[in-house]
């Protein structure tokens, strides 16, 4: 379905307003920063010990999820934990088209990212792609914003060899075994991941389900190596 003309005006409006007006705090309000100063000093990184998927609380690199991930895939990680300023700056980014906060979201993700990869080759970086019927009614994928940020800051190329070929249903409500359920042969690579060291990179990881659909497809179109990277993470 084609978006309407009505949203079409609206996202232009939301784009114009971020061009032209000074930036808001996406935590408090306050004029004149994309996060003031209290807000981010609010920012939780997640630092704490995870296994390969990226769940808390497992002493050893596996839990019972990532035991059957194929070598190749994984850590799934994300720099922040989902609460609070961050959590209003995703959604007025996602969900209120503001691209120049997105654009600043991704120089959070980016330094973050480049901490934690430093040592790490990598040959691609890839972000989590939308339907596209979803990202016609958007009108952008934010994960393609972070990840241009991203590839950015650490100099490796863009890739664009992922599609998402099914328009899978909400995963709101979904727990891990829903959502690996409704992710499954979401999406689809091709020849331009063959033997590339890949980092997926996404705004929100929930239970990592998406990272591991969008892994597995890479892994499977010839990828040597699949690395995931959010924004944030819900715990
Ligand atoms: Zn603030
Ligand atoms: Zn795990």
């Amino acid at each position: 379905m084609m978006s309407s003309p009505l949203a079409w005006v609206r996202r232009l409006t939301r784009a114009l307003e971020a061009t032209l007006l000074p930036p808001v705090c996406g935590g408090c309000g306050r004029r004149g920063e994309w996060l003031c100063p209290s807000c981010t000093a609010a920012l939780r990184p997640l630092t704490d010990a995870r296994c390969r998927c990226g769940r808390p609380g497992t002493r050893g690199r596996v839990c019972s999820v990532c035991a059957e991930w194929p070598d190749a895939l994984g850590p799934i990680r994300a720099a922040f934990v989902f609460e609070g300023p961050l959590r209003s700056s995703i959604h007025r980014f996602k969900y209120r088209g503001e691209y120049a906060r997105g654009r600043y979201l991704g120089s959070l993700l980016a330094e973050a990212a480049a901490t934690a990869l430093d040592g790490v080759a990598l040959d691609l970086v890839l972000p989590i792609p939308l339907h596209p019927r979803r990202q016609r009614e958007r009108g952008f994928n934010q994960a393609q914003i972070l990840a241009e940020a991203v590839a950015a800051r650490l100099g490796v190329p863009l890739g664009q060899d992922l599609l998402r070929i099914v328009d899978t249903r909400s995963q709101v409500g979904l727990d891990y075994a829903g959502r690996r359920a409704n992710m499954q042969g979401a999406f689809r690579s091709g020849p331009g991941v063959r033997g590339a060291s890949v980092l997926l990179i996404d705004d929100v990881v929930t239970t990592g389900a998406t990272m591991e659909a969008a892994g597995l497809a890479l892994l499977e179109a010839g990828a040597r190596h699949v690395r995931g990277l959010a924004l944030a993470r819900g715990a």
